[in-house]
């Protein structure tokens, strides 16, 4: 009914054109709120905005998913200050849903109604470029990101392929969940790329939603390894949070720990680390950079300081869906135990600005449904 998408698009602030770029199929029926980006802006203006929307509709293959949790990421300050933009907007961002499965759209044959799933960065894969068939899909060519390229989990609904959603285990709550799916299961990744073994020493830049998770699985997976810790110089509350963790050297990034490092993930949004992480480096150790896009530039590297004596620097792009489904056991059987700040729905601009700041301990995580 074209009378009724008017007037949804003007009650949302949109005009009619934005309104069927951001839900080109929806059911007459119900409505849904959602806090939505128009363009990139500074995050400190408050720039997601609630609107009232159409509910999408599952297409074929796609089941419609209530959403109850979203994590936050730093990918979604990336997108909205357009160091990563959306591919269109409006967008509705947010890639760490958990949520149940509403109904189901033609020829869904895996899932079913009622059923617990999360949803992660990775929306959709072609199956079919020369990455797809490696079992390299988070470098597909035509890959979709949720949040990004297909409307993400700030919302109270969202629709995907079932084949990119995944059960989540019992033993976690709603919350809980949430930063399991990119925090985790990219932070697990950037661990398997790291090369740490048994024994080894493992470094961690940054002490955020990512490595307080990965220092779990760390502690779980290779029990004699050591885990060295480096946050910003004011981060207290966060360095407390690893010492709880069982890191066994907390410092600041620029300090030098007492032994070098025989790999390192580098977790934060800026430069500076990467050099730092190299200087601490063992011969032949490995950084991986897990980061979308860096705010500050890498400083100048020294040939012989940094890189030579084989050190090895790799960033860890996206992640497979294998990622979330080995992840997801394996967290449950750790337990990995995340530790979550909740917000409203409608407090989402606040959370960015306090996960910008570095000030949100862990995770922080919109409750969506009541
Ligand atoms: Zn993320
Ligand atoms: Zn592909």
């Amino acid at each position: 009914m074209r009378e009724h998408r008017d007037y949804l698009a003007r009650t949302a602030g949109m005009t009619q054109r934005q309104f069927d770029v951001l839900l080109p199929g929806h059911n007459e029926g119900g409505t849904m709120k959602a806090m939505v980006l128009d363009r990139v802006s500074a995050v400190e203006g408050k720039p997601l905005r609630m609107a009232e929307l159409p509910r999408p509709v599952a297409g074929r293959g796609q089941v419609l998913v209530r959403v109850l949790t979203c994590g936050i990421c730093h990918t979604e300050l990336d997108e909205i200050e357009g160091r990563v933009s959306p591919s269109q907007f409006p967008m509705i961002l947010g890639h760490e849903i958990v949520g149940r499965v509403e109904s189901l759209g033609p020829g869904v044959r895996k899932l079913k109604e009622g059923e617990r799933v999360g949803i992660a960065w990775i929306n959709w894969a072609c199956g079919k470029c020369s990455f797809c068939v490696k079992g390299e899909e988070n470098l597909c060519d035509t890959a979709k990101w949720t949040g990004k390229d297909a409307h993400g989990g700030y919302a109270q609904y969202t629709v995907v392929s079932e084949n990119f959603a995944y059960p989540i285990p019992q033993r976690f709550t709603d919350v809980e969940a949430a930063p399991l799916l990119c925090a985790g299961v990219i932070g697990y990744r950037a661990l398997r790329l790291s090369g740490m073994e048994n024994g080894k020493v493992l470094g961690l830049y940054g002490f955020g939603a990512s490595a307080h998770i990965v220092i779990q699985v760390a502690e779980y997976e290779y029990p004699d390894g050591r885990v060295f810790v480096f946050t910003r110089p004011n981060q207290k509350e966060h360095q407390d949070l690893a010492r709880k963790l069982g890191a066994d050297w907390i410092g600041a990034t620029g300090d030098t720990p007492p032994e070098k490092l025989d790999c390192a993930i580098d977790f934060t949004p800026v430069g500076e680390p990467v050099r730092e992480a190299l200087r601490n480096l063992q011969k032949g150790g490995r950084l991986v950079i897990n980061a979308i896009r860096k705010t500050t530039p890498i400083p100048e590297l020294d040939y012989a300081e940094h890189l030579w004596h084989e050190k090895e620097v790799k960033s860890v792009a996206n992640v497979t869906r294998r990622d979330a489904q080995e992840f997801l056991p394996l967290a449950a059987e750790i337990p990995v135990v995340p530790e979550t700040q909740e917000f409203r729905l409608e407090e989402a601009n606040e959370a960015l600005i306090l996960l910008k700041e570095g000030k949100i301990r862990g995770a922080g995580v919109l409750k969506v449904a009541e």
